[in-house]
């Protein structure tokens, strides 16, 4: 096999530490930019943009106009709610560098798979001690294949566990490429309706489908059903899911993850609209009453991550 190439970029958003989700033990996490579906309940709505992009809080600002001075895009306006005009913005930075307060951040750093394994090794012992690992998320780790490669090979070199969380929207050689690297898949299924899935994502499910088969034939999967007011909160389309579960090499969990609204906030920083502003939740007997159908079908069921 090649050697692995450290100097790979990619562009990430985060690196989460000591989470106890997405995966077995202790885990750190990190974040990639990009995602080809624009799922309307998405809680990380800044991981979309494959680019870095401004994140503006508005309560932070002091108004002192040292940010519209830096800008030489004229994309900043007093007399914008948002500040930001999007069209307008590079995504070049210069206001952060000058916002004294922080009302002003950068999303999205380019980083080296070298330079995120320096990270990733501050928490070895936390790994060794736990059972845990390295979780890849986003975003969409698939949209940056060279770089989640890479950094997966880098990972299992240092004997670390790897999961990775994916929509599984991908070319099939990026697919073949990455998950022989990949310990654990975590996917979520949004819906089998092709339909009620362009509607819900903006993207087809077919690819996704075909891959999650693929997928499960080269690693463990762990399968997830976010559970969408109006999307997929009814017995066919859960049994649906379930059904198309059936087909895929080796599941027995199912999870299901009830809809929240915690990543709404981020929305009004990035100076979008939120897509779900007053969706109801889903009650818990609802909840409880597709767990025991999931379970009917022959699976283990958790509500949860
Ligand atoms: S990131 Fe650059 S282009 Fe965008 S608002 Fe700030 S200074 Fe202007
Ligand atoms: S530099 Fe920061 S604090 Fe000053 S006006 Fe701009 S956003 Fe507000």
């Amino acid at each position: 096999m090649s050697e692995i190439v450290y100097d790979t970029e990619g562009i990430l958003f985060n690196i989460q530490r000591y989470s106890l989700h997405d995966g077995p033990g202790i885990r750190t996490i990190p974040f990639l930019k990009g995602c080809p579906l624009s799922c309307k309940w998405c809680s990380n709505p800044e991981s979309q943009k494959p680019q870095p992009e401004i994140i503006f809080q508005k309560s932070n600002c002091i108004q002192c106009g040292k940010c519209l001075e830096a800008c030489r895009f004229g994309a900043l306006s007093s007399d914008n709610p948002y500040l930001v005009d999007r069209q307008r913005c590079t995504g070049c930075g210069e206001c952060a560098k000058v916002c004294p307060t922080g009302a002003l951040l950068m999303k999205g750093k380019r980083m080296t798979v070298w330079e995120v394994v320096q990270e990733l090794q501050k928490d070895e012992n936390v790994y060794r001690r736990s059972n845990g690992g390295i979780t890849l998320s986003g975003g969409e780790p698939l949209s940056q294949p060279e770089f989640t490669r890479e950094l997966l090979r880098a990972c299992k070199e240092k004997g670390w566990h790897t999961a990775m969380e994916t929509t599984g929207l991908a070319p099939k050689e990026v697919i073949e490429s990455v998950f022989p690297f990949v310990d654990l898949a975590l996917t979520d299924i949004k819906a089998i309706d092709p339909a009620v899935h362009k509607d819900a994502t903006g993207v087809s499910n077919q690819l996704i489908l075909e891959n999650l088969i693929k997928i499960s034939f080269i690693t463990q999967v762990s399968v997830r059903i976010p559970l969408i007011p109006g999307i997929n909160d009814d017995l066919d389309s859960i049994r649906a899911i379930a059904g198309f579960a059936k087909l895929m090499n080796n599941v027995e969990t199912i999870h299901i993850l009830p809809y929240h609204n915690y990543g709404e906030n981020k929305y009004a920083l990035l100076g979008r609209i939120y897509p779900m502003d007053g969706t109801r939740f889903v009650a818990e007997e609802q909840v409880n009453k597709f767990k025991s159908e999931i379970e009917s079908m022959g699976f283990t069921c958790h509500i949860g991550g």
